[in-house]
């Protein structure tokens, strides 16, 4: 029989949340273990250097505005990279062209990304009626405040640029609060953003433009120093958690390797479909909740050019395109124009997105069958005579790629609130929470390990 290695505390799962929570565990002296499936920590972060090409798995980028990640790296003494400063203009892919998208909320009225219907049609938003209902589609709130070609020509493609999701199943309480409670409390939009930028409590960084930030050698940097700041003899790698029991001290895990884990805590930091399997027999009705939380595949296609043969000035963040144009890619990050380093001298990166709400059978092919369909729409969208050739390609597939928080997620969320209170020592953090973007994951990791830290009495 294999030993029971004791803790105070199991995290399962070593991406951005898990680490965060296991790192302030540590900080606080707790003993903690960290138990992950895959062989690296990092989770969705993976930072891979090949052929002088540095390219993310995951996540490329966070903004100025994710203190929590930026206290950390104080804490962890690494230095943010911003991107260089072209980075914020984006494009969007619109009747076969690339157009630059509005940078001010007041460039609307010249944007050739609406017609002049399109832009009179926003002037009525102040009068629109208040939303009745407790939840409502992200495309079905924009179309009613600010009209239809705003949903099929921005939020869309913003939408699928993201979530890799459909602008009529997410709910717009969960994936906009900010937009709902402007909505909520000032009856419209524009009413709302003007209160609440008149609000004296606006912080310093939210009055900031937005930046964007990485590190030198890539976001893995962050979570390879989270993980450098625990024991190494606390971290298990190559371990999948498969089953959680209550003892009569805490709880019992065991992994498919047999390996045993007593703990007083458990946080589980991996996807709800991972969570929903391990507590099946511990809480069915949270587990049924978490089930029913669905994740949308994605693939990402990194592919070097040499730069005279992109016929564009890649002078931005990278380019969207809105479904209408019915090309499958969703977009792609001009990964070398944010940061040069990126690319070898002469050559530049770009980072596309296919797959997602739309194609969902995308993921199921090989990768030269989708590296061959991206490179058909890239030369679409950059208009070029010659068919690309690339000199560099690298495909990561997910399945299960981004939670979609669609219709009903808020309401779900505090059902599984509710389901959990029976096991005050069961931790949930991640990305299907409360938002997928890595400070909203840092934040989750935190709040997990504050509530073991000082547990509400
Ligand atoms: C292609 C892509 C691009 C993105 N771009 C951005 C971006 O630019 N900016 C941004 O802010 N966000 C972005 N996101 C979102 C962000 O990357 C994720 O929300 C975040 O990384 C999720 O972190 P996590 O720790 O919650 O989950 P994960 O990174 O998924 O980590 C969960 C870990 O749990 C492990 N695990 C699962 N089950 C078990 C088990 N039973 N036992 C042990 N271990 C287990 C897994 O192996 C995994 O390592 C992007 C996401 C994707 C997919």
């Amino acid at each position: 029989m294999p030993n029971s290695l004791t803790a105070e505390t199991i995290v399962i799962g070593a991406g951005i949340s898990g680490l965060t929570a296991a790192y302030r565990l540590h900080q606080a002296g707790h003993t903690v273990r960290l138990v992950e499936a895959g062989l690296h920590p990092g989770g969705l972060i993976r930072s891979h250097l090949e052929e002088g090409f540095l390219t993310e798995a995951g996540p490329n980028t966070f903004p100025n505005t994710a203190t929590e990640i930026l206290e950390l790296c104080q804490q962890l003494k690494i230095r943010p990279k911003a991107t260089d400063c072209k980075a914020a203009k984006r494009y969007l892919f619109l009747k076969g062209r690339l157009i630059a998208l509005p940078q001010k909320p007041w460039q609307a009225i010249t944007t050739p990304a609406l017609s002049i219907g399109g832009k009179l049609r926003l002037l009525q938003e102040p009068f629109k009626p208040r939303t009745q209902t407790e939840d409502i589609s992200v495309g079905a709130f924009l179309e009613k405040r600010l009209g239809r070609e705003v949903v099929d020509n921005l939020a869309d493609p913003f939408i699928s640029g993201i979530y890799a999701g459909n602008v009529n199943d997410l709910s717009l309480p969960a994936v906009f609060p900010k937009l709902w409670q402007w909505e909520q409390s000032a009856g419209s939009l524009l009413k709302g953003m003007r209160q609440s930028k008149k609000k004296k409590t606006q912080s310093v960084v939210e009055r900031q433009p937005m930046r964007l930030f990485s590190f030198t050698g890539g976001l893995e940097t962050f979570t390879q120093e989270l993980y450098r700041a625990l024991p190494p003899e606390n971290c298990l790698f190559g371990q999948s958690v498969i089953h959680i029991e209550v003892t009569e001290t805490g709880y019992k895990l065991q992994t498919h390797q047999g390996e045993q884990f007593t703990c007083r805590h458990v946080v589980l930091a991996i996807p709800a479909h991972s969570a929903a399997a391990l507590l099946k027999t511990l809480s069915p009705d949270a587990s049924h909740e978490l089930a029913q939380i669905h994740y949308n595949g994605l693939a990402v296609v990194h592919f070097g050019f040499n730069r005279a043969d992109i016929p564009h000035p890649l002078d931005g963040f990278g380019c969207l395109i809105p479904r209408r144009e019915k090309l499958p890619l969703l977009g792609a990050i001009w990964a070398s124009s944010l940061f040069p380093t990126r690319a070898p001298e002469g050559q530049v990166l770009l980072s596309s997105f296919i797959g997602g709400a739309h194609h969902p059978e995308i993921c199921g092919w090989h990768p030269p069958k989708i590296e061959h369909l991206v490179l058909d729409n890239l030369q679409r969208v950059f208009k070029t005579r010659e068919p690309l050739q690339p000199t560099y390609s690298q495909t990561i597939i997910y399945n299960k790629a981004i939670p979609q928080y669609n219709l009903g997620h808020l309401a779900k969320m505090q059902a599984i609130e509710n389901a959990l209170q029976k096991h005050p020592h069961i931790h949930l953090c991640g990305n299907y929470l409360h938002g997928i973007a890595l400070n909203e994951c840092v934040k989750s990791g935190l709040a997990a390990a504050e509530s073991i830290i000082t547990p509400l009495r």
